[in-house]
């Protein structure tokens, strides 16, 4: 597979540290607030990338951290707390939002079909690991004390902007953000590994460690928790392209510092999600989330194909517009999966082999999602059975998981139901006039007549009484009514 890295700006062949094995590293969110879409992007690009490994036979192990301490609101440990803003919001405790949030952000996975981590693990469960990493630091020189906080030294590095050359005034982000910036940093570049000196008296998690009690800057929690769970050399690390600096720039510089030799081989970094006003945010316009995209009638599968026909590399306009063509294409999807009849032929193995190349093919050349969904076209019109087109688009569908075959089952059920309601209906209605019908003929008192002299003949005939019942039938025809025996009974006709 050929996957752009981030750190080398160019696409290479992925070869994973251990083969058939995937160490994977996901930068999870801070849980103050919903996530909004365009975070869930990045999410569910990381969910193809995971399941694609997968899917190509690898050992995957994946780890995601949440952030519910020490993430300030700007990047550059600047501003404050952003689970204590969350708190102050709210009125609760950090932990009631952090667990409020943390849930909310898996509902919104579950509803996007995007599988939870193999190991999720909350950054204030590894305060022993940071402090463990941070003491190392110091020792090896790479950190140092200033004003009660400890920061890392990035002067001591060859080499810190590893995705950009970026330019000193980038680095004023304390000047853009409406706060003062922190001049107990030896260099601008320089960020938090733990604080002591808490910059806010109501900070609510605290913990003792060798320079005081205090609380992890956000940087080391991604190294701490990444060592921990998958060791020294990480195959792939994905997140946000927004992560890429200061955060994963700062990741690499304290982990490598660390542990003295390359850490992670392959970065991987999904673009934004843009509005037609730009960058998407939770501070600016429509607060864009799931249960929204629920509440306005869109199927959370239409976001997700939405999102899967545009590279992760490229970044994607949302508006509604584009929703409404994404739900119109979705939608005539299913339908043309639904009519499939999943009885018609037997699966062709040789045949599907053949469909499921332009998949991977699609997939190995960067995650190529947008090809990958023309596969789907190209399965539909492929001369083949049922069958095997359906074989074939489940097996796509574990990787893409954007419900083909469940949709299309839950459509081809709907579709049944409301046939059989309208057979029910109609049988009813015929049912009903037919009765309508009787009633009317049986008010008119000469078909009453008819009717009586039926019964009367009926009775005459069982009790055998022959004479009397041809009387009857002779006395109607001089009437003008025929009668006609049928297995069902009499019926007459008016002459
Ligand atoms: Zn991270």
């Amino acid at each position: 597979m050929q996957l752009y890295n981030s750190a080398t700006h160019q696409k290479e062949e992925f070869i994973p540290h251990v083969p058939g094995k995937v160490s994977m590293y996901t930068c999870g969110p801070t849980v103050y607030h919903f996530a909004h879409i365009g975070n869930l992007r990045t999410y569910m690009m990381e969910d193809v990338l995971e399941k694609y490994l997968r899917y190509a036979g690898y050992d995957v192990t994946r780890v995601m951290n949440i952030t519910d301490v020490g993430h300030l609101s700007s990047d550059a440990d600047e501003g404050e707390d952003k689970m204590l803003k969350g708190a102050r919001r709210e009125k609760k405790t950090v932990m009631e939002i952090a667990k409020f949030y943390t849930d909310a952000f898996f509902a919104d996975c579950e509803k996007l079909n995007i599988k939870t981590p193999d190991i999720v693990q909350p950054a204030t469960g590894c305060i022993d690991e940071y402090i463990h990493l941070i003491e190392t630091l110091i020792e090896k020189d790479y950190a140092y004390e200033a004003g009660g906080n400890i920061y890392f030294d990035t002067a001591k590095l060859e080499k810190y902007y590893i995705f950009n050359d970026f330019k000193e005034e980038d680095l004023d982000v304390g000047v853009r953000e409406g706060v003062e910036a922190d001049g107990n940093k030896r260099n601008k570049a320089d960020f938090v590994l733990w604080f002591t000196k808490s910059k806010f008296d109501d900070q609510e998690l605290k913990w003792p460690s060798p320079w005081g009690v205090g609380y992890p800057g956000w940087h080391i929690e991604c190294s701490g928790i990444s060592m921990k769970y998958l060791g020294e050399y990480l195959d792939i690390h994905c997140g946000g392209i927004d992560n890429a600096f200061p955060h994963h720039t700062n990741e690499i510089a304290q982990s490598e510092a660390y542990i003295g030799h390359p850490w992670c081989k392959y970065w991987v970094h999904v673009l934004h999600l843009n509005t037609t006003g730009g960058k998407m945010s939770k501070s600016k316009g429509e607060f864009l989330t799931v249960s929204l995209l629920e509440e306005k009638g869109y199927d959370p599968m239409v976001y997700r194909f939405f999102c899967l026909q545009s590279h992760y590399r490229k970044s994607l306009v949302f508006s509604w517009e584009n929703m409404d063509n994404a739900a119109v294409a979705y939608n005539k999807l299913i339908a043309r999966i639904a009519a499939l009849d999943p009885t018609k032929g037997e699966v062709d193995e040789a045949a599907a082999a053949t469909l499921k190349d332009g998949f991977v093919k699609a997939l190995d050349n960067d995650l190529n999602t947008s090809l990958a969904v023309t596969a789907i076209y190209d399965v539909l019109k492929a001369k083949v059975s049922d069958a095997t087109k359906l074989a074939v688009l489940a097996d796509f569908d574990t990787v893409l998981s954007v419900g083909l075959l469940d949709r299309a089952a839950a459509l081809r059920d709907k579709l049944a139901a409301e046939k059989a309601a309208a057979e029910a209906a109609k049988k009813a209605a015929e049912e009903a006039s037919a009765e309508a019908a009787r009633a009317a003929a049986a008010a008119d008192p000469f078909v009453a007549e008819i009717l009586a002299a039926i019964d009367a003949r009926k009775a005459a005939k069982k009790e055998k009484n022959f004479a009397e019942a041809d009387r009857i039938r002779d006395e109607l025809a001089a009437r003008g009514v025929t009668l006609i025996d049928t297995p069902q009974g009499t019926t007459y006709k008016i002459n």
